[in-house]
């Protein structure tokens, strides 16, 4: 099997861009005071505060899936319920950390095209029932951008946050993938968060470049209380802190955060670019920020994979994910759909289709 040096499979399959290393380097050096007592996190914050413009309180954890669940965990009682769109992240991939954080919270999923909710869909979710015996609604959680690779505008956001302020809702945001986000509607990051009624902010660092370590950014003040003591217990406070931290500070000193955002959709433009060009291919969603969603073939995923390509199905039969990084290279999206071409010409129609070869990892 050809060993290939990049894939469609995640941008998690990407290594650390060079502005996170560089500081991981820099911040090698010496002793430094640890659990987050440190200047490269404190700088990391100052940063993340003025590119928000606002003063918000910032905390740095592992992964997104602490930073969803310990969020969510802030904003309800284990009596409250928070909803968010049936393909979120924190319903389907956190083996129930947000329950599980929120000692019982319950997740309730709304449905809505594109990976979207809507403020309709929130609103009979919340009024389906009022009584004693329902979980209280509490919170709504977006992903921004969205499992489905698409992004929700500002008058989105804003409409759904003035439908959840009418509900009494709080609105947490998945941003694993938010600077894919700002750089795809080319908004200011404040635009799309604070502005938007957003209370807290996920902020995904992994994925577009890091090593490890998402922020969780409260614009909402009040709802930091004590999490300093929930990272903590939930074993998310690092004790060399400052190698979460500084990679954040090569990130977005001089703006790597966004550049390597823009680069990786602009990947997915080209590859949607060429794919809609291919008669067997069907495309599943609008491409709006780093992946494109394709449906291929059944037998045609299984001869790429045999090829080597690494990439997901877990939207039915032949429904792939293909997903860009920062460091995606336009001569990889040629070399893939090249393989594509040959591989759909190669596959006769009705070629049997290995079964038990489901690859749903995100
Ligand atoms: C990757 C991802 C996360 C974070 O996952 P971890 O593996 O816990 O870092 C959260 N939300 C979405 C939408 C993601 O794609």
């Amino acid at each position: 099997m050809p060993n290939r040096k990049r894939h469609f499979g995640s941008d998690n399959y990407a290594g650390i861009c060079p502005e996170a290393w560089k500081s991981l380097e820099e911040a090698n050096q010496g002793h430094c005071p640890g659990y987050g007592d440190d200047e490269w996190t404190a700088k990391a914050a100052d940063l993340i505060r003025e590119t928000f413009e606002t003063d918000c309180e910032v905390f740095f954890v592992f992964n997104g899936t602490a930073a969803n669940s310990l969020s969510l965990a802030s904003l309800c009682q284990s009596y409250h319920s928070i909803l968010c769109h049936e393909t979120a992240h924190v319903e389907s991939d956190e083996c129930g950390a947000p329950e599980f954080f929120s000692n019982g919270t319950k997740v309730l999923l709304v449905s809505g095209a594109n990976g979207k909710v809507t403020p309709d869909g929130i609103e009979q979710m919340v009024k389906k029932r009022s009584d004693v015996h329902y979980p209280k609604p509490r919170a709504v959680s977006l992903t921004q951008a969205t499992e489905l690779g698409t992004v929700y505008t500002p008058d989105e956001l804003k409409t759904i946050w003035s439908r959840c302020r009418g509900l009494g809702l709080k609105i947490h945001m998945d941003g694993a993938r938010f600077a894919n986000a700002v750089a795809s509607l080319g908004v200011k990051p404040k635009e799309i968060t604070w502005q938007s009624g957003v209370d807290i902010l996920s902020f995904g660092g992994t994925k577009n470049g890091t090593h490890v370590g998402d922020a969780v950014v409260f614009f909402n003040r009040e709802l930091a209380k004590e999490f300093d003591y929930r990272c903590k217990q939930a074993g998310q406070l690092a004790s060399k802190m400052r190698f979460m931290s500084a990679p954040w500070v090569g990130m977005l000193k001089d703006g790597a955060w966004l550049r390597h955002a823009a680069h990786a959709n602009e990947m997915a433009r080209s590859l949607h670019e060429e794919l809609v060009k291919i008669p067997e291919v069907r495309i599943l969603f609008p491409r709006q920020a780093n992946a494109v969603f394709a449906e291929l073939p059944p037998a045609v995923v299984h001869a790429m994979w045999q090829r080597g390509w690494k990439f997901y199905t877990f939207i039915g039969q032949g429904g792939c994910r293909l997903m860009c990084a920062w460091d995606t290279q336009l001569e990889d999206v040629v070399d893939f759909v090249s393989d594509l071409k040959t591989t759909i010409r190669e596959t006769p129609q009705n070629a049997p289709v290995p079964t038990g070869d489901h690859r749903t990892m995100k």
